[in-house]
């Protein structure tokens, strides 16, 4: 049976290269095309815009975009022009206004780009009046409902707009909607429950790894020597992300350019430009940096310290892979992190402390689990994923789990007949019989726990305070020592089984090459030689290198060396405009070889 979609599949091959519709786009697709009004969640990276940007050329008449920010519209623009699609935007930035307006009205234009408050104005009304649009599109629905994280209240002055055009079909888009947030973008808009086509969280290109902090510029200079693209480093602090960019520009060799929200406008408008551009630069960052950037070609993201919340942290690390190539997320804690996001509790108002307790025991259990990562992820949003998934350190490399129950009573009280004022180095010392002077001096050595943890189990001490800090069996006292947390029963009593990973005898050499996603080729010349003439193209053209091709379709020319025009189309990703614009080009290098 031909669905709409289907017959769509020679448009979508000659304007965007593709030969099939990815996961759910062609249900989008068909009911668009069928004048359905439509909610669309899928994750970031699944090809949203593509399922209004097919429409677009498909549909006789102009499809309307409502998006929030000017940034995502002017990358997403570039996109559409570099495949021929007849587009335009309607900005405060935009000097062609009336050019635009004009070729609106005369059938000029496929695709028009809109912000929200400018799209509930008279002025936008009046032009629609003058020639409906084929289809409304409204990216980033999620800030139409007050559920959702980025409420906004003009998106809520959008509906009048649509009802006055009742045969136009809509299409909601968001990547971050739970259950309560879609509920809401379909009330609000006005759009049929079994309107709701909702893609799977699940980002499989994408490597999940959680290690404890030791001496993070080391640690994550190593995890960048093996990624050598573009990435992010989240720094919680201000002054974190400058002395990070620092050491990590003197370690690695590479551009590294800190981002935070103290810098003047100009200055951060040149590290997003400059990164957006790059092929291997890193920006050290607050979770200021990545709101409005779509660069697809983002192959880490690395979190220095804790992020506030698993869905922080899914948020911050899909920024990684959006072109579908292997990407990697790595996230370094420690027991000071959670000992410091407890501490706040106590500054919150008291109907807010249940909730961001719960956030950080989500965030505990991710870090502490010896099972899949990509598994809590999944089921932390609501979905029944298989127990392994086979990219995610756990997978990987799976710890030994040891049981770690009676060490933590023997920890426990330790801390507790020390006087619960003393740091997780001397509290050791204690259990593992070290007399040294501290100990000897308060008499700790006389206690009924001195020496009392023996051999191999003195290796578990460290890791475990780290999980029952997690866990808030013990926490922080002002002055960096432990005590007892509100958790403490069920530990002391033995109730609550304390499972821990067998810390890795020596590990930090991590994964070679082989064993890791496979990126880019390194060292083929090919490749390389394609990229240097990307490079200039793009340069040429204005546009950062991935408007012109991905990665993706620069390995798929260095493996295959198409000869003809016709070889190079049947590459994914290329599509009738580009071949024309860049196709010769590309196949000089080629020929070179
Ligand atoms: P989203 O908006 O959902 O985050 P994008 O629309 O930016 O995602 O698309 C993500 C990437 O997927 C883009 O690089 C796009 O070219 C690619 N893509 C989209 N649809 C397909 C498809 N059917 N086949 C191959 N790649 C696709
Ligand atoms: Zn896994």
């Amino acid at each position: 049976m031909s669905s709409p979609a289907d017959a769509l599949l020679p448009l979508l091959k000659s304007t965007f290269g593709f030969d099939h519709f990815r996961g759910r786009q062609a249900e989008v697709v068909d009911r668009v095309m069928a004048g359905e009004r439509t909610l669309a969640v899928m994750p970031t990276g699944a090809g949203k815009s593509l399922t209004y940007q097919l429409p677009a050329v498909a549909l006789d008449g102009c499809v309307v975009v409502v998006s929030p920010l000017i940034a995502l519209m002017h990358d997403q623009l570039r996109g559409a022009r570099a495949a021929g699609i007849r587009a335009a935007s309607l900005t405060s930035v935009d000097a062609d206004f009336a050019d635009t307006r004009q070729a609106y009205r005369d059938g000029q234009l496929d695709l028009l780009y809109i912000a929200p408050e400018r799209a509930t104005g008279e002025g936008f009304r009046s032009l629609m009046d003058a020639r409906a649009p084929a289809l409304f599109a409204i990216d980033e629905a999620h800030c139409v409902s007050e559920w959702g994280h980025d409420f906004r209240p003009d998106y809520r002055l959008l509906r009048p707009l649509l009802d006055a055009f009742p045969d136009v079909p809509r299409l909601a888009l968001t990547a971050t909607a739970d259950k309560h947030t879609r509920e809401d973008i379909l009330v609000q808009l006005g759009i049929p429950a079994e309107g709701l086509v909702l893609a799977g969280f699940d980002r499989p290109n994408i490597r999940y790894r959680v290690m404890p902090r030791v001496s993070p510029a080391k640690q994550l200079t190593e995890f960048i020597a093996a990624n050598p693209g573009p990435g992010i480093v989240y720094c919680p602090t201000r002054d974190g992300t400058e002395r990070m960019a620092e050491r990590l520009a003197a370690a690695t060799g590479r551009g590294v350019a800190a981002y935070h929200a103290g810098l003047d406008p100009e200055r951060r408008a040149r590290v997003q430009h400059d990164f957006v551009a790059s092929e291997d630069g890193i920006v050290t960052a607050t979770v200021a940096f990545g709101m409005g950037i779509d660069k697809p070609d983002v192959r880490f993201v690395a979190h220095a310290g804790l992020p506030k919340s698993i869905e922080s942290y899914y948020q911050e690390t899909g920024r990684a892979g959006r072109d579908g190539d292997p990407a990697e997320a790595l996230m370094l804690w420690a027991a000071d992190d959670f000992a410091r996001a407890r501490s706040r509790l106590s500054e919150l108002p008291e109907a807010r402390v249940a909730g961001e307790r719960a956030r950080l025991n989500a965030l505990a259990a991710l870090v502490e689990t010896v099972e899949c990562r990509r598994a809590l992820l999944l089921r932390h949003f609501g979905e029944n994923p298989p127990a392994r998934c086979g990219n995610c350190d756990t997978c990987l490399d799976p710890p030994k789990q040891v049981d770690a129950t009676v060490l933590a009573q023997k920890l426990m009280s330790a801390v507790y007949r020390t006087g619960q004022s003393f740091g997780a180095g001397h509290v050791e010392a204690v259990l593992t019989g070290r007399s040294d002077e501290r100990v000897v001096s308060r008499g700790h050595d006389k206690l009924s726990v001195f020496g009392i943890v023996e051999g191999e189990d003195a290796r578990l001490i460290k890791p475990l305070v780290r999980t029952l800090v997690a866990r808030e069996a013990l926490q922080a006292t002002e002055h960096g020592g432990l005590m007892f947390g509100p958790a403490c029963r069920a530990v002391m009593k033995g109730d609550a089984p304390v499972l821990i990973a067998e810390p890795p005898v020596k590990r930090t050499q991590r994964a070679s090459r082989s064993d890791r996603a496979a990126a880019n080729p390194v060292g083929d010349p090919l490749f390389d030689a394609l990229r240097g003439v990307r490079r200039e193209l793009a340069a040429e053209a204005g546009v950062p290198p991935y408007v012109i091709f991905h990665d993706a379709v620069l390995r798929a020319m260095a493996s295959e060396r198409p000869a003809t025009r016709s070889d190079l189309a049947a590459i994914p990703g290329v599509g009738a405009k580009k071949l024309e614009a860049w196709g010769d080009a590309f196949l000089n290098v080629i020929r070179r070889f």
